[in-house]
């Protein structure tokens, strides 16, 4: 195979590239996302000319992420380089791992993604909404198999317990060496499907020789081992016995093992089944139709028609063990359901953890839950719920089978990728041999030497429900500021020829201040007129015709600007501001304005000055250096000093100046 070519390049590559460029015959890992965070899984293998991709997935957003749906990795690097993408490979079928594939096909082509049947039977659903059925082609995967990617490429897809059924680790075989590549795992050999890790292929590479190890981190922090999935059974079991009336049960819909239980244990006790959720019954639909879950048709019963039936022979099964506002599970926690409502005589069980992040909404929903006089069963210690993600004796049982010279831990948080690196170290792993990396770090590897390279783009794209507009950043911050302190917007008449021909209106909504609405507009008026006064004449050119050309957006943009600063200053606001202005013709007559004959309580910068600053009277501050913030902002209602617009030239007007580049 190609490796003997690679163990030969090995030997001169290593060391010290120009400019930390990429040793020409180093492999290439460069994970996008999923590092330094639980979520949105993406790896890049990059060798010579090939690129391939490893998962694609998303992340959820996090609180202030105001109206973003989901959160995809920046795929600014793989859009540069679509042209060397010869293929993917999907791991498994979690959202973390797929969620990104059919928006990353918007983008670019992916000639082949190779995957389990579970998981691309999922994708496809998710690629017909999307319309990009026609941008790739799908390939299914056995375990054992073992397929080309490019011409450098060769991955062998090893079975692995996982709480998704149909899950896969990778033995990536590269010029350099081989990579085993994790994925999501835990050591269950007692799987509910009959699907047993398939450690002696693990044990193969290893004789081999493992180049090295990227294995998943999400529970380094958690001594011992993960216990095995079916251990959840009999208390669940026992809960369901026990219930007097309906019992409702929420999971994800995606942890197949343990639906399938659930539904084993409905069948169990004589109880009907009503699926609640969309993910639930698309999930459910699909592990059916593929044989991944044995249920008998007439085990369910559509949730219109179980309100018939005897409640000690209902079992309700919906999504919202996340608290998801939308979910089923949190709409019936706020009585918002169309056909569910609490009753006291339910049995709640939240067959899931909290994903960090997610804990409040959750203790929220269970609170309203037990407002409403149910009985809820959650959390740990009920036996309700087991990890799919091995802890440290499953991650010391992987580095023991593949005995890595290079590790590299990944799929979690900074604390749980340093902790999974001191594990390898006390299996032997040498600290030089590990690295800790970010998203968009390149590790370079070659046969015998492992280190970072310059780094990628890499950060995040947020979005919104419709998965097709992209909330950047300047979005993200409108929307953190309407959230937080409202909008005003401002509606200005001025005249071609710079005057402001009318008062300006202004309207407040969400706005919590001490100033009246006369106030507002007073220093609304007084923007307006600083404006013009003072940079009208970069704001308009006379291009020859009658009329001024003017720059309204720019207009615009100063007039907020000067009165956001303002309110941030006297009120210690910062509402989204929204000015519109209206032209009206050149020589309409200019509009007095009550700022002429009111006294500008402005505290800056005079009322700062007055305590003794040396700078009091003194000539302009340089301009662009004069943003100064530390001005003391009196109260509003501090007296009236006794100025007259227009303000003399001073500090206001540079630091606007300043601000405004
Ligand atoms: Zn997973
Ligand atoms: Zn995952």
């Amino acid at each position: 195979m190609a490796s003997s070519n690679g163990s030969n390049n090995g030997n001169g590559s290593n060391g010290n590239g120009a400019n930390g460029k990429a040793a020409k015959n180093a492999l290439r890992v460069i994970p996008l996302g999923g590092l330094h965070e639980i979520g949105k899984n993406t790896c890049v293998f990059e060798y010579g000319d090939d690129i391939m991709l490893v998962d694609a997935g998303l992340a959820f957003p996090s609180d202030g992420m105001h109206g973003v749906n989901v959160v995809m990795p920046d795929t600014s690097y793989l859009k540069e380089n679509q042209k060397r993408i010869r293929g993917m490979i999907v791991t498994h079928g979690h959202e973390d791992h797929i969620g990104g594939i059919a928006h990353h096909l918007k983008n670019f082509n992916i000639p082949v993604i190779y995957g389990p049947r579970l998981a691309l039977a999922m994708l496809t659903g998710k690629m017909e909404e999307a319309g990009v059925m026609d941008r790739t082609t799908l390939q299914t995967v056995a375990p054992r198999d073992v397929v080309k990617v490019g011409q450098h490429f060769s991955v062998e897809f090893i079975r692995n317990t996982h709480s998704m059924a149909d899950s896969f680790s990778l033995a990536i075989t590269t010029p350099v060496g081989t990579i085993v590549f994790t994925g999501d795992f835990k050591f269950d050999h007692t799987p509910v499907d009959g699907e047993h890790f398939d450690m002696a292929r693990l044990a193969h590479y290893g004789e081999q020789g493992v180049l090295c190890l990227f294995s998943d981190s999400t529970n380094a922090e958690v001594p011992g081992f993960c216990p095995p999935e079916r251990s959840v059974f009999p208390c669940l079991d026992r809960h369901i016995a026990q219930a007097e009336g309906r019992v409702i049960i929420t999971t994800f819909a995606s942890s197949i093992h343990r639906v399938a239980m659930i539904l084993e244990l409905a069948l169990k006790n004589g109880r009907k089944v009503s699926l609640l959720g969309r993910s639930m019954l698309n999930v459910i639909a699909k592990a059916r139709e593929l044989g991944y879950m044995r249920a008998p048709d007439n085990l369910f019963v559509p949730i219109k028609q179980i309100r018939d039936l005897p409640d000690r022979e209902t079992l309700l099964l919906m999504t919202g063990s996340q608290g998801e506002p939308l979910a089923a599970l949190s709409r019936i926690s706020r009585g918002e359901h169309p056909q569910v409502q609490v009753k006291t005589s339910d049995t709640i069980i939240f067959s899931a953890s909290p994903i960090p992040g997610n804990t409040i909404s959750v203790v929220n929903t269970v609170d309203r839950l037990m407002m409403l006089g149910a009985k809820v069963i959650y959390g740990k210690g009920e036996g309700i719920h087991v990890s799919g993600h091995g802890f440290q004796e499953d991650q010391k049982l992987m580095l023991a089978l593949t005995k890595p010279k290079f590790f590299v831990p990944v799929h979690g948080e900074h604390r749980m990728l340093v902790c999974h690196s001191k594990t390898a170290q006390s299996m032997g792993v040498p600290a030089d041999n590990i690295l800790i990396i970010d998203n968009g770090d390149v590790v370079e590897l070659t046969a015998d030497s492992i280190k970072k390279g310059d780094p990628v783009k890499a950060g995040i794209e947020l979005l919104d429900a419709s998965r097709n507009g992209i909330v950047d950043a300047r979005v993200l911050k409108e929307r953190q500021q309407l959230a937080e302190d409202g909008v005003i917007t401002l509606l200005a008449v001025i005249s071609t020829d710079g005057v402001m021909a009318a008062p300006p209106r202004v309207n407040l909504r969400g706005v919590v201040t001490t100033a009246d609405a006369r106030k507002l507009s007073l220093w609304a008026e007084r923007e307006i007129t600083w404006v013009l006064e003072n940079r009208w004449n970069q704001l308009s050119r006379n291009t020859g015709g009658k009329a001024l050309d003017v720059d309204w957006v720019g207009v615009q943009r100063e007039v907020e600007l000067g009165l956001q600063r303002r309110l941030r200053r006297e009120l210690q606001v910062e509402p989204l501001i929204i000015c519109l202005v209206q032209p009206a013709p050149g020589g309409t007559p200019a509009y007095k304005g009550r700022a002429a004959s009111e006294p500008d309580t402005r505290p800056a910068p005079r009322n700062g000055r007055r305590d003794g600053s040396p700078r009091q009277q003194s000539a302009p501050a340089p301009a662009a250096g004069a943003a100064t913030t530390g001005v003391g902002a009196a109260p509003a209602a501090a007296a009236p000093v006794a100025v007259a617009e227009p303000e003399p030239a001073g500090r206001t007007r540079r630091r606007r100046s300043a601000a405004a580049v």
